[in-house]
């Protein structure tokens, strides 16, 4: 929940700040928060800046295998790569930046874009023998989709709260998440569905 990524910000997802009330009310649901932070270097290689002739939302190969290339966004202590102002969740745990390497994107919470190289947040989970997640955030396609994949591959339980979630759809990206979401069995559900704790 990022200003880069909330409208004004350099990586919009449309209505990407609708999300931050929802946010904030699930949280209260939960005693372990994780918050990720997308934290590039300037001129990180997945900026479209960082190429020749070309632009974003345009796809180049990369060692590790496609990636979209996106505007200069989330750039290490810079206003855009703070918390939106609105979020308001003081007792996460773990905020967890990811993307720091200048050579890879890091979508996912848990693997660089490589899906090889950790970010170290299996084994925080794990030590604290937690084995459900349930994700939200921005955006629905990109870092959300592919934290849930490598969450499930890790062998977690995977639920998506997709109402508490916004998608940028890039060349069909939502519906891919979708349909990869049923293929793995990543439960969808809407945030009214999460329950008060027990006291
Ligand atoms: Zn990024």
């Amino acid at each position: 929940m990022q200003n880069d990524f909330c409208p004004g910000g350099a990586l919009s997802v449309p209505r990407g700040d609708e999300v931050v009330p929802i946010v904030n009310a699930l949280a209260e649901n939960f005693r372990n928060v994780v918050l990720t932070q997308d934290w590039h270097p300037a001129g990180h290689l997945s900026f479209a800046s960082a190429h020749a002739d070309r632009s974003p939302y345009e796809t180049i190969a990369m060692p590790y295998g496609e990636q979209v290339l996106w505007p200069d966004h989330c750039v290490q202590g810079t206003r855009g790569a703070a918390f939106h102002d609105g979020l308001n969740i003081p007792h996460a745990g773990l905020v967890l930046r990811k993307g720091t390497d200048r050579t890879i994107d890091s979508y996912s919470a848990l693997y660089e874009n490589d899906r090889i190289t950790p970010t170290g947040l299996t084994g925080y989970l794990r030590e604290r023998r937690i084995a459900r997640l349930f994700l939200a955030g921005l955006a629905f396609d990109f870092c959300v989709r592919y934290s849930a994949e490598d969450a499930v591959r890790e062998g977690f339980a995977v639920v998506v709260i997709e109402n508490a979630c916004r998608g940028i759809d890039v060349a069909g990206s939502i519906a891919a998440t979708r349909s990869s979401f049923a293929a793995l069995g990543v439960a969808c559900i809407s945030a009214e569905k999460v329950a008060a704790p027990s006291p």
